[in-house]
């Protein structure tokens, strides 16, 4: 198993970059997975070879560090649930005080794939954009659901992984900073132009922040975290 190798979770949004970046600063071999489970924003799978590509090209370490890119099918993620992130319903808040695009059990699905992967190719590190500063309410992105899914990965599997979850504690604000402390302004516009977050898939309107409907909460989110950074450079 290789101390220094990782396998990010990289969906191709604007955390899941970011995580790329953090892990091939400080990581020797970096590799990526991600999901296709019948998303509604499918195309943020299309970002992701044009960041891969766009990040290599600015570092010629992280070129050498990045390996093969995978990707998993997980069809019945969909089959299984009924909710706004996969199929056309409009985004409300449901009564139980989580928004309808939580997807049931999705990030310990997405983990437990991840680590039978990186079981495979001899990855120690583990790396996701989870966080609990400015979540919309999902359980499984808690800094405690993580430490214990990492408890049961290493008995279930009789491996010392670590969860590696450099966004827990910070604000999108914070996010949008970590990048350009990583790679500077190249960075920050690479993950502006090849990234993706609306919960839409809408490719068609540019703001500053990046590509999206500008309405969707993932756009809200994405735009408030933007509008943070960029204040205290005015
Ligand atoms: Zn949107």
């Amino acid at each position: 198993m290789k101390d220094d190798g990782a396998l990010v979770l990289f969906s191709g949004g604007q955390d899941s970059a970011t995580c790329l970046a953090w892990a091939l600063d400080r990581f020797g071999h970096v590799e990526t997975l991600g999901f296709d489970y019948g998303q509604r924003h499918r195309v943020e799978l299309d970002c992701r070879e044009a960041f891969r590509t766009a990040i290599t090209a600015m570092n010629p370490d992280w070129a050498a560090r990045l390996g093969p890119d995978h990707t998993l099918r997980l069809d019945a993620l969909a089959a299984i649930s009924d909710t706004a992130l996969t199929s056309d319903a409009a985004i409300r808040m449901g009564t139980d005080g989580l928004p309808n695009t939580f997807v049931p059990g999705r990030n310990l699905l997405f983990l437990t794939f991840a680590a039978a992967l990186a079981y495979r190719r001899g990855l120690k590190h583990i790396v996701g954009g989870m966080c609990e500063t400015d979540y919309s309410g999902y359980p499984d992105c808690r800094d405690d659901t993580i430490k214990a899914l990492q408890v049961a990965l290493n008995l279930g599997m009789e491996r010392r992984f670590v969860l590696d979850t450099p966004l827990m504690w910070l604000t999108k604000g914070d996010t949008w900073r970590l990048a350009e402390s990583l790679g500077g302004t190249p960075l920050v516009r690479a993950v502006v132009e090849h990234t993706h977050t609306c919960y839409l898939g809408d490719r068609s309107h540019r703001h500053p922040w990046g590509f999206g409907c500008g309405t969707c909460p993932a756009c809200d989110l994405r735009a408030k975290g933007w509008q943070d950074f960029v204040a205290e450079r005015l």
